[in-house]
């Protein structure tokens, strides 16, 4: 008798899709009824925490080709010769009750399980002005847009007015490094002593980094100012012209670069299906992460709400992580007819925040490192990272590579 074999479709090749991708092949590799199979709309994986390091790399320094070796890696290299299909491709529609996914240009997929890990995307919370003279920095092309701007405005002027808007992680790490990139410019590129830029940080919370221990939202803004950035709080950003931006409080702050990561959202496709999104835009889930009984969201694309706090969960790496894995348990224990287990996020979640050069504040939950130390476990963590993702050989090439690329403006 042939055995038909079902199909557990993973949607999103970030972090939470390439974990559930992993485990579920440990688990099904010698299992014939079952394929694992991944899309997504790029054929890399983007390493999202080291986005602020392109932004910040001198041209002289590395060429797109180069960065892009070290940030996007390709799912071709994740997978190798394990048992999961790859197909590029991006996501327009879903018919849950039918169990199919609908990809551009009129290709389909069925599923027996789907897990949508398709992330998010950058929200402008509808004020005026903002989406049209932002940069945002999501993707790698934002990145190399947001360096090659400040290099050519600052050749051309020797003066810059750089604003970041939102003063959690990324755009602390971004201002962060944008000074050490400044020196550099001015040192090496321009070779004017007097070239200068003012480095303008814009909150709407009462402090940096919302949400975060005080003691680390305390060192955070000391390194800051060490690098002689300027910190706005409770300021909200109120509508954006194409020189200036206006806050809640009525001042007016020019700019001549203002990049925006002050806020993220679902990513649309969560509402091409006939499930309830959240008010974040992201896919309501239920205990177990479900979507419904075939269908689970991880990561970014998940609205699940912590018990504890009554709150969503943030939206981070470790968090995408660890629903992935819960997933994966679910889905093998489904398959192997025993009862699905409900997910508890952790009461904390590791993180390292890079704050310009080699500084860094890394809490990792049982012990927190900072300034080069810090640096050094942020390192480690990258490399824990492409260790699980690569064989040994490529994710130690890789590891070093950016290390020389991303320490080339130091
Ligand atoms: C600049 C920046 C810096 C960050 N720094 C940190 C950090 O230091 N630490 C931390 O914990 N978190 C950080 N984050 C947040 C972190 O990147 C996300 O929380 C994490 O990537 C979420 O994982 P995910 O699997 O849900 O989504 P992602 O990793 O974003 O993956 C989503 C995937 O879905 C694909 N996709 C999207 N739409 C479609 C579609 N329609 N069809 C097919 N595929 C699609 C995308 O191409 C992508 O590969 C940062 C984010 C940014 C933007």
């Amino acid at each position: 008798m042939a055995i038909s074999s079902k199909t557990i479709l993973i949607v999103g090749a970030g972090f939470g899709g390439i974990t559930a991708a992993l485990k579920l092949e440990r688990q099904l590799r010698n299992n014939p009824s079952w394929n694992i199979v991944l899309i997504d709309k790029n054929p890399y994986q983007l390493y999202t925490p080291a986005l602020y390091e392109i932004a910040a790399i001198p041209k002289e320094e590395a060429a797109p080709e180069n960065m892009k070796s070290v940030i996007a890696i390709p799912i071709a290299n994740i997978i190798g010769k394990k048992k999961i299909a790859f197909l590029q491709g991006e996501l327009t529609g879903m018919d849950t009750k039918k169990q199919i996914v609908y990809t551009a240009h009129g290709a389909q997929a069925h599923y027996d399980f789907l897990i949508l890990a398709l992330g998010s995307e950058t929200n402008y919370f509808d004020i005026p002005g903002l989406r049209e003279h932002a940069l945002p920095l999501k993707k790698f092309e934002d990145a190399v847009r947001i360096r090659n701007k400040v290099e050519r405005m600052l050749a051309q002027r020797h003066t810059l007015t750089l604003v970041v808007g939102g003063a959690g992680m990324s755009g602390i790490e971004l201002i962060g490094e944008f000074s050490n990139f400044i020196r550099y410019l001015a040192e090496r590129t321009i070779r004017d002593p007097a070239c200068h830029a003012r480095l303008v940080l814009v909150e709407a919370s009462h402090a940096i980094l919302p949400g975060f221990d005080p003691h680390v939202r305390e060192r955070a803004n000391k390194r800051l100012a060490t690098l002689g950035v300027e910190i706005h709080t409770d300021s909200r950003i109120t509508s954006v012209t194409p020189q200036e931006i206006l806050l809640n409080n009525t001042q007016t702050i020019p700019y001549d670069i203002l990049v925006w990561t002050g806020g993220v959202m679902g990513n649309p496709a969560c509402g091409t299906g006939s499930f309830p999104v959240t008010d974040k835009k992201n896919c309501a889930v239920n205990e177990f992460l479900e979507i419904d009984s075939h269908a689970f969201a991880i990561g970014d694309a998940a609205g699940f709400i912590d018990p504890r706090t009554k709150a969503l969960l943030p939206w981070n790496i470790p968090v995408a992580e660890h629903e992935a894995r819960m997933v994966t348990r679910n889905i093998m224990r489904e398959i192997k007819g025993k009862q699905k287990r409900p997910f508890y996020p952790a009461q904390k979640y590791p993180y390292v925040l890079a704050i310009g050069k080699k500084y860094a504040i890394a809490d990792l939950v049982f012990i927190r490192f900072w300034g080069f130390a810090g640096w050094c476990a942020k390192l480690l963590v990258e490399l824990r990272y492409l260790l699980f993702i690569l064989p040994f050989g490529d994710a130690v090439r890789i590891w070093l590579k950016s290390i020389r690329t991303y320490t080339s403006n130091d």
